[in-house]
This record gives C-alpha cells, structure tokens and sequence, in this order.
C-alpha cells in the first residue's frame, strides 16, 4: 500500500487533480487488471472504463472540460477514495516510459510538491517510495500491468526503476 504524504485537507482545497481537459487524456488514471475486477465486482457502470484499461472521463458540468466519473465535483471529493486506483494513490508520482526505460517521474504541476520538494520530509518519503517500487511484488505488479507503465511530458525525473526481465 502506498501511503499518503499530501494532508487531504490540502488537495480538498486544490482543483489540480481527477480533471482533464481532454477526453482522452493522458492523465486519466490507468487501471490495473485487478482493479478493473474490483471495480466491475462493486457493480461500477462498465463504461466508467475506457477501451484501454482508464477511467473513462465524463463533461465537467460546472466548466469546459471534463472530470474523472467518480470525481464529486460539489465538495472535490473521490467517491471511491478507499479503493482508489494506484495510480490515484502513487500520484503526484508517476511511472514513465523513457526510451525504453522505466522511470519514477515527479509532477511539478501539483502545489504541494512545489512547496516541499527540497524538504527532508518529501525526500525521505521519496526514498521510502523507491524501495517499496522496487520490490519483488511491486515489480510483478509492472510486468503483469504494462498499460499502467505510460509517456507523460513535462515531468521530472527521479531514478529508474528496477524492472522485471523481459519488460
Ligand atoms: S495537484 Fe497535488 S495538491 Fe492538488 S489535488 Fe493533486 S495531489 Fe493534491
Ligand atoms: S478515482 Fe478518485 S482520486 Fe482517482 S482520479 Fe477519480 S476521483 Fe480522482
């Protein structure tokens, strides 16, 4: 499980995430194959997945654009926040495909990390990330689900994972 470092009472007040201003986003999470059967287990409509393995975003209907399906748009809450996809839980992280490499990105978009990325606090929680990344069954979890391994522009770069053979 990946634990939380952003304060929830500070992404309530922040509008940066589970909002795309395309349909077909490259931000819109992608799913895991044990989370599509969760997700199609607890009787979600089938077309909040798209074709390739996302959450399928609906119109915003405050503004242009458009929001993740289960994105409260009233109070800026997840309706599935206990069982919300690793995607959603890694973010403002994100594992990126580089020239073949597989690569843990950081997004300078997101507030909080602007505020505290030189801080002890960030960089040791960075740390604990990696290990975790790297481990045996998270390095399954890639090579069993390489949809969730994408190319996202503009993000940092922290340190190249460790894959399984093959991938
Ligand atoms: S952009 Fe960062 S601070 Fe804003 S909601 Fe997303 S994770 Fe939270
Ligand atoms: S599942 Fe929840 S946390 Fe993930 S994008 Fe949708 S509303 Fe946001």
């Amino acid at each position: 499980m990946i634990a939380q470092i952003i304060p929830q009472e500070f992404c309530l007040k922040c509008r940066g995430c589970c909002r795309f201003k395309k349909l077909d986003s490259a931000w819109s999470p992608c799913l895991l194959e044990e989370e599509i059967q969760d997700l199609l287990d607890k009787k979600i409509p089938p077309a909040c997945i798209s074709a390739n393995k996302k959450l399928m975003p609906i119109p915003d209907p405050a503004e242009e654009g458009f929001i993740c399906p289960f994105l409260r748009a009233e109070d800026n809450r997840c309706k599935i926040y206990d069982f919300r996809p690793f995607e959603c839980r890694l973010y403002p992280f994100l594992i990126n495909l580089r020239k073949g490499r597989v690569v843990l990105t950081l997004d300078l978009n997101c507030p909080y990390v602007t505020e505290n990325l030189k801080k002890e606090e960030f960089k040791k929680y960075t740390e604990s990330l990696i290990s975790f990344l790297n481990s045996p069954a998270q390095i399954k979890l890639l090579k069993e689900n390489p949809q969730i391994i994408q190319a996202y522009e503009d993000v940092l770069d922290i340190i190249e994972l460790e894959t399984p053979d093959g991938a």
